[in-house]
This record gives structure tokens, C-alpha cells and sequence, in this order.
């Protein structure tokens, strides 16, 4: 079995770290450009004191020079940074969605669709905005700042320490001020996938809701979760306003306090006019950069959040799956000993359950609503494992199976029937990705529905509307055999597939059916006794276990 580590949210940087270095060092070039520039200022302001003249050729030609330099530096610089940002961001994207559809089903029985796409688009954005502004942000702050110092160290050690002295304490005040903000943000979070929950819910139970006046009841939960996000909201800013005055603290204070110093040092006659010039342009490289970092402090703690609730997902078990790709060979096609099963540790919806099924056979699934009959399909289609007991297919225990190769041996036809946003075509070609036109004609031709496709003004390329809402449930039902039809696997599991039509066109599928069953092996759902005469096994499921197995006398046993 193949036991693949989680994935960390954070591989990109494994990948991507050199663009990361790259960046940095274009913006050390560039504050060095910009130190060297002001070291020439304050040269030729000196010698303009000194009473000097300035020969503007000499003066000009090395400024041209740092100037173009800068220019590459600068370009450099950004272009780094944005291709930096949009990798980690792509690969960062896609390992989440690779690691989406990897997941096990019952991650998303108690995960929310709304609360799974708060996470997968707003928090998102929030490690968009970490990796494009706030990291790349810090590391030129950082080099600003080491650089500029270093200057300045070189120039005068008291001048360095009176500059660097403040930064260590403000910092940790707006640190502490900011001590609030990752909870905050935390239940900010939580509170929005509440929201889009609900929102997601009202949206997709929209006509029950109109059927059943939920709209109260539904405006006064949206409300109350409203009302929350409005409270954690002004904590929030009450948080960020104070860590926004702290900001401004930390550009201006150190900087009063170093003007002050500088008019000290020269009245000592210990600081030219041109070394006051050029440290002046130089200290706003130190302030605006720190001046920043209370602000970076408390983003770094909301964008944690989302890089946790993000890691989350990634942390999820994923489908167990072997290596095998087995041909499907032998009379014994499906095997279940002794399986027992529950979607939650308290209830176990399948006990003991034993069966057997041959190969070209038709088995129907009886039993009043509630037995566990799809909960059995489930498990062959690998949605869920069984807690007990063994499950073996073509001879080989599920686990052997590679679980991509196990399910082209399957087509479902569930008991809900899901159709993707698209044309009527499509849907069915969903079956088998590159069947042609006349294949996916046959297919419905057999499920009794092209007639109805084809009077359709637009044909095959009707929308069916998301969910396909733009078609009625036997219309839905046909297209979802047609596209089981279409996947043409030895294994055939039908959840009730008729459920939804009307009996006359239940009559046309079930010759249909027949058909196709031919060559393959088959397990039907059934909810009426004419899909059972046909059936050379039947199964009654009560409560979770088989009561009672019947063999028709020609059957195959
Ligand atoms: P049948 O198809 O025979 O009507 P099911 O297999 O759908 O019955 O359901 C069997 C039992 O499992 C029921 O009690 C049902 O409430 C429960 N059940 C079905 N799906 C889930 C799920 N995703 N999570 C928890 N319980 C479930
Ligand atoms: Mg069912």
C-alpha cells in the first residue's frame, strides 16, 4: 500500500527559494546603490562647503552610472519577486486541489461545502498576500536595515547605536499589542466558513426554503453569524488601528530623537553638513522599513491561521490505494466476508455481511429504506472501507488494487444523480473522456433518452444548468445511465435507477439494461418487484444485514 507523506503547505519554497535569494540579493544592490549615491552627496556637498568647485562632469557621470545600475537592480528586483509569488502560489494551489480529490469521503460528510471554499479561495488570498507583499516585504526590510547600518556603523558607532536604540523596544510593545490579533483572526475565519455554509445551504435548499417559508428562520441564522463577524470585526480594528498609531511611533520617534543627535554631534563639530545630508536620506531607508514591520507583525499572525487551516487540508488522510492493476479474470467477481461497516464509530450501519457474486451474474439489493444496500455500493466503489471484514475483487483484496484501476472496472449509477454545469453531451462523455459523438449517441440511445435530447431545440448541446436543474429527475436519472452505459465496465452497480421515471419509460430502460447486462456483471438496487424477476441472486438487507438470500432455480450458483 502506498503511504505518501502529507504534503506541507510550505514545499513550493523548496522549489522556489533561489528566486527568494535572487530577491534579496537585487535589493542589496540597490540599497548599496542608494548608500553609495548618498556618499557621493555628501562628498560633494562638503567639498561645496569647503569652498570647492564642483566640476559637473565628475559629479554627474558616476550618478548616471548608479543610476542605471539602480534601474536593473530595481527591475530585477520585482521581477524576482512577482515570478517568486506567482509560483509558490500556483504550486500551492494545485497541491491543494491534487490533495482534494485524493481525500477520503468522510472528510467531506463533516467538512461543509461553504466552509471547504472559504478556505479554498479567501484563505487563499491570504497566502497570496503572505508569499507577493509581507514575506519578500520583510527580507528587504531586513537587508535595508542591515545595510544602511552597516553604513552608518562604518561612519560613527555612536551614531549606530542612538539609531537602533528605540527599534528593540517599540517592536515589542507592538508585538504584545498585536498578541490578540491570530485568535481573532482565528474565530474571523471559523465565522466566515459559518457564513458561507449557511449562505451555501439557503442557496442550494432554495425552493424548499420558498415551499416550507424558511426565510426567517434562515435570515435570523445568517443574522446572528452577521452579527459575530460584526463584533470580532471592531475588535479587530480596535487591534489594528492601535498597532497602525504604533507603526507611525516607530518611523517617527527614532527619527526625532537621531535629528536631535546629528545637531548634537555637529555642534560638537563631530558631523559635517554632507555626512547630516546623507544620513538624513539614509534613515528613511531604516524607518520606513521598521515603521512597517508592527503592521507585518500582526498580518503574519492572521495569515498564520490560514496557513494552519490550509495545512489542515492537507493533513487529511487520503484513499488508500495499492499498486495493482489486475485483469479482470475469474469467476468470482465480487467478494464480501464478514463485512461490517459505520460512518460514525456510534452506529454501525452494515454487520456481517457475506456475499458473493459470479461473474455475468445479475444480483438485486432488496430491503426497506435505511438497510445499507448503497452503503454496500459505496464500499465497492472504495468511497469507504469497511471496519471489519474483507473485501476482495477479481481475487485480489481491495488494498492490492490501485484504486484509479479498480474503479475502471466499476460504472455507478447512483441513487443521486449529479450532473456537472456543461451540455447534455458532455455529461454523458463524462463516462468515457474521448468517446465520440455517435458513441455517446448510442449510449443514450440505449437509456432512453436521446428522443427526448433530440427535440430539445438545442440538441445534445442543451445546458443542463448547475446540478441540472434545467431538467427533470427521470431526464436527470436516463443521462446518468447513459453515461454509465457510455464507461462500458465488466462491473455495473445500479442504485435504484429507475426510481425517478415513469413506468412506461422504466419499461424501455430495463430492456435496456437487460442489454447491457449481458456480458457483464450486474447489482441492481431495486425498489420495484419487475427489476427483481430478472435478477438470478437477491439479497433482503434488514437493518444493516442480509435476512434473507434467494437463488433463482436456473440461476447461476
Ligand atoms: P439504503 O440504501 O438501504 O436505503 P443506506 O445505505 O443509504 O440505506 O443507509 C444506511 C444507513 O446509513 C442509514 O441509517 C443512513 O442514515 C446512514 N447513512 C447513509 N449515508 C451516511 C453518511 N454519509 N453519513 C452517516 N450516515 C449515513
Ligand atoms: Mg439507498
Amino acid at each position: 500500500m502506498k503511504s505518501s507523506k502529507n504534503p506541507h503547505l510550505t514545499d513550493p519554497l523548496k522549489r522556489y527559494w533561489y528566486l527568494c535569494l535572487l530577491y534579496v540579493l537585487f535589493s542589496y544592490a540597490l540599497t548599496q546603490i542608494l548608500v553609495l549615491g548618498s556618499d557621493r552627496i555628501a562628498d560633494a556637498t562638503d567639498n561645496l562647503f569647503a569652498g570647492e568647485a564642483i566640476v559637473l562632469q565628475e559629479f554627474m557621470v558616476p550618478f548616471i552610472v548608479l543610476m542605471l545600475l539602480g534601474g536593473a537592480a530595481a527591475f530585477g528586483k520585482s521581477y524576482s519577486k512577482n515570478t517568486f509569488s506567482i509560483r509558490m502560489q500556483t504550486d500551492m494551489r494545485n497541491m491543494l486541489i491534487g490533495k482534494l480529490v485524493k481525500i477520503r469521503t468522510v472528510y467531506f460528510d463533516k467538512e461543509g461545502t461553504g466552509a471547504l471554499m472559504n478556505k479554498l479561495l479567501s484563505d487563499m488570498y491570504q497566502i497570496e498576500a503572505l508569499f507577493a507583499e509581507c514575506i519578500p516585504e520583510l527580507l528587504v526590510a531586513f537587508v535595508s536595515i542591515v545595510t544602511v547600518c552597516v553604513y552608518i556603523g562604518i561612519q560613527s558607532v555612536r551614531l549606530l547605536f542612538v539609531t537602533v536604540v528605540c527599534y528593540p523596544i517599540l517592536l515589542w510593545i507592538a508585538n504584545r499589542l498585536t498578541k490578540a490579533v491570530g485568535a481573532v483572526a482565528a474565530v474571523r475565519r471559523q465565522l466566515y466558513d459559518d457564513l458561507e455554509n449557511s449562505a451555501y445551504d439557503a442557496i442550494q435548499g432554495i425552493l424548499v426554503g420558498k415551499a416550507f417559508n424558511l426565510y426567517e428562520l434562515q435570515k435570523k441564522r445568517i443574522d446572528h453569524i452577521e452579527d459575530d463577524i460584526v463584533k470580532n470585526e471592531s475588535h479587530r480594528t480596535k487591534v489594528l488601528a492601535a498597532n497602525y498609531v504604533m507603526g507611525d511611533l516607530v518611523r517617527w520617534i527614532p527619527k526625532l530623537i537621531c535629528y536631535l543627535f546629528c545637531l548634537y554631534e555637529a555642534g560638537k563639530g563631530r558631523m559635517s553638513v554632507g555626512a547630516i545630508f546623507a544620513y538624513v536620506m539614509l534613515l528613511d531607508q531604516i524607518a520606513r522599513p521598521m515603521g512597517n514591520i508592527p503592521g507585518q507583525i500582526a498580518s503574519i499572525k492572521e495569515y498564520a491561521v490560514s496557513v494552519r487551516r490550509l495545512q489542515e487540508v492537507l493533513n487529511q488522510e487520503e484513499e488508500m490505494s495499492g499498486t495493482g492493476d489486475f485483469v479482470p479474470e475469474g469467476d468470482t467477481v465480487i467478494e464480501l466476508s464478514h463485512v461490517s461497516f459505520g460512518y460514525s464509530e456510534e452506529k454501525e450501519v452494515l454487520k456481517d455481511i457475506s456475499l458473493t457474486v459470479k461473474k455475468g451474474s445479475s444480483v438485486a439489493f432488496v430491503g426497506r429504506s435505511g438497510g445499507g444496500k448503497s452503503t454496500v455500493m459505496k464500499i465497492l466503489c472504495g468511497f469507504y472501507y469497511p471496519q471489519k471484514g474483507q473485501y476482495r475483487i477479481y481475487g485480489h483484496d481491495f488494498g492490492e488494487w490501485d484504486i484509479g484501476a479498480l474503479r475502471r472496472q466499476i460504472a455507478l449509477v447512483s441513487q443521486n444523480v449529479f450532473l456537472f454545469p456543461g451540455s447534455i453531451a458532455q455529461n454523458v462523455a463524462y463516462g468515457r473522456i474521448g468517446a465520440s459523438r455517435e458513441e455517446i449517441m448510442d449510449a443514450c440511445k440505449k437509456a432512453n433518452i436521446h428522443d427526448f435530447i433530440m427535440q430539445l431545440p438545442k440538441g445534445y448541446e442543451t445546458e443542463v444548468g448547475e446540478r441540472g436543474a434545467r431538467l427533470s429527475g427521470g431526464q436527470k436519472q436516463r443521462i446518468s445511465i447513459a453515461r454509465a452505459f457510455l464507461k462500458d465496465a465488466p462491473i455495473l452497480l445500479l442504485d435504484e435507477p429507475t426510481s425517478a421515471v415513469d413506468v412506461e419509460t422504466e419499461q424501455g430502460i430495463q430492456e435496456a439494461l437487460r442489454e447491457i447486462s449481458r456480458n457483464r456483471t450486474v447489482i441492481t438496487i431495486a425498489h420495484r418487484l419487475n427489476t427483481i424477476e430478472d435478477a438470478d441472486e437477491i439479497y433482503v438487507f434488514e437493518d444493516g444485514r442480509i435476512a434473507e438470500r434467494k437463488v433463482r432455480a436456473n440461476g447461476i450458483q
